[in-house]
């Protein structure tokens, strides 16, 4: 007889393990498969976040900026380091054990909370049922109530610049390098890219980043977006903007990449290591049977509604597969709202207020909307904007610099969007983000008492800035 479940998730990334504990939680009975296996060959469970995403990759940002703080930044505060080296196996396997630690820990709290963690891959087949293939052993059907599709997103490839896992590596391969390389290619100077980059510069490599866009960071506030490029050519990377990457040679140990350059001509450029970050598609190979129901939408995501509803009752999908910004908050909201809304009960979630975050250095931060968004909507609004240049405990930490770009609209004051590049930008946004959800006006923030010193005071005056008060720089309101 066939196994049968109130709730059957397939993927354990950041959506579907969470999902799935939610769903326990609330009494229903709930397993969990995913197919994934780390570089041992064993199962693993968290998904691209956990093993090759978010965690790894600030493991490595926070090494490799301990080590250039070691390296070039102490000086100032007095501190005399002498020569200061980089261990890149110790790195990598501090990095490996900060992993295996977290995705252990899901398989803990699937014990704790009872969720059955099936360890092979999912198929979604017609009337909510699940070909279950494990990573060894028989073929089983599994019968569930409800059905979560979790199954997330994997890196685009480019057949100009196909990964040999060697010389050319996508942002898994990325994590790995054994040697910090001399010269360092990256295509695309996304979050993904500017985050690898970073890493590898910091440790000494000459980093060159071609993106085939004109306007860097297209998608976030091109103020900040300015900023930001001018702070990481500052840092070295080299970023060549309206460079379309055409093709590439590997020629032993390193590779030639030719790209065409604004003007249209081609240029090339030599690589010891070329990391392709050109984006992630969603992932449903071998996921839906022909029958299952389910309909993808034309770029490949599968199509749901507000509520992660597929076309199939009964059937849902969160995460990365799905419309909207491949984040793993995103994602974990939309798996506890399933499981809720399983359970009976009503979320929603506001997908106007999702913060997004690069973790170089500085940090860059986004919630709402940008200014070139609210401009083409039409609404009259204000922008304040306070340096960290002028707080006091950014100097105290040697961290000044950045701005705080709050937006508000000019006639109920609302607060619209913040946008930070600075110290502490993501969790200085996160407070932004509360306070837009409880609907807030800059006016609010900026009566708010803030300890002194702290870097939330930047936020404060950038809120009072918005209507001409800030207090410890000249104001620069300006009112559109
Ligand atoms: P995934 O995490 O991709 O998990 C999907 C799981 O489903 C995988 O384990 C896969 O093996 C499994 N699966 C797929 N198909 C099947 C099947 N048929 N049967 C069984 N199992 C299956 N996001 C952030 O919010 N912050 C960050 O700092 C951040 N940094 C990132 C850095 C890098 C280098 C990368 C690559 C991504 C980063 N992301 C970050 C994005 C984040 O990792 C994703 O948004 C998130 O992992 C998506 O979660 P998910 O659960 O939808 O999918
Ligand atoms: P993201 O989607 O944030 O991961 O960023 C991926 C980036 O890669 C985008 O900014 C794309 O413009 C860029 N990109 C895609 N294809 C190419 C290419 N052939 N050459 C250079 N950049 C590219």
């Amino acid at each position: 007889m066939s196994k049968k479940f109130d709730v059957v998730v397939i993927g354990a990334g950041p959506a579907g393990y969470v999902a799935a504990i939610r769903a326990a939680q609330l009494g229903l009975k709930t397993a969990c498969i995913d197919k994934m296996v780390d570089k041992s060959g064993k199962p693993t469970l968290g998904g691209t976040c956990l093993n090759v995403g978010c965690i790894p990759s600030k493991a490595l940002l926070d090494s490799s900026w301990k080590y250039h703080e070691a390296k070039d930044a102490f000086d100032i505060h007095g501190i005399s380091t002498g020569d200061v080296s980089m261990n890149v196996d110790t790195m990598i396997g501090r990095k490996d054990q900060i992993v295996k630690n977290l995705t252990g820990g899901v398989g803990a709290l699937f014990k704790a909370n009872g969720v059955e963690s099936l360890k092979g891959k999912g198929k979604l087949l017609a009337n909510k049922q699940v070909e279950f293939t494990p990573l060894e052993g028989e073929v089983e059907t599994i019968d569930a109530e409800h059905v979560l599709l979790c199954t997330g997103s994997s890196p685009i490839n480019i057949p100009v610049a196909p990964i040999d896992n060697d010389v050319i590596v996508d942002s898994t391969g990325a994590l790995e390098f054994t040697e910090v390389p001399k010269r360092l290619g990256v295509i695309g100077a996304g979050v993904i890219g500017l985050e690898l980059g970073s890493v590898w510069a910091r440790l000494g490599s000459e980093v060159v980043c071609l993106e085939a866009q004109e306007n860097f960071l297209f998608m976030m506030d091109q103020q900040i977006a300015k900023e930001a490029k001018k702070t990481f050519t500052s840092q070295g990377i080299d970023i060549r903007l309206g460079a379309r990457v055409t093709g590439s040679k590997l020629n032993g140990k390193e590779v030639e990449v030719t790209y065409e350059n604004t003007k249209g001509e081609s240029e090339n450029i030599v690589f010891d290591k070329l990391i392709v970050c050109v984006g992630r598609r969603p992932y449903t190979d071998g996921l839906l049977s022909e029958d299952s129901g389910v309909q993808l939408d034309e770029r490949g995501f599968i199509y749901v509604n507000e509520h992660c509803e597929t076309g199939v009752p009964g059937v849902y999908a969160c995460g990365d597969v799905v419309r909207g910004p491949m984040l793993a908050h995103k994602g974990s909201e939309e798996g506890v709202m399933v499981a809720e809304r399983i359970a009976g009960q009503k979320p929603e979630i506001n997908y106007d207020i999702i913060p997004s975050v690069i973790y170089t250095h500085p940090e860059i931060a986004a919630v709402g909307q940008t200014e070139e968004q609210v401009k083409s909507s039409g609404i009259d609004y204000n922008v304040g904007l306070f340096p960290f240049a002028a707080s006091g405990r950014a100097m105290a930490a040697n961290e000044a610099k950045g701005t705080v770009k709050m937006i508000a609209d000019a006639k109920t004051d609302r607060i619209l969007g913040c946008h930070i590049i600075g110290p502490s930008a993501a969790d200085l946004t996160q407070q932004i983000a509360i306070a837009m959800e409880f609907g807030a006006t800059a006016e609010d923030i900026g009566m708010i008492v803030a300890s002194h010193p702290t870097l939330s005071e930047t936020i404060k005056e950038a809120a009072l800035a918005v209507n001409g008060h800030a207090i410890h720089v000249a104001n620069r309101k300006r009112r559109k």
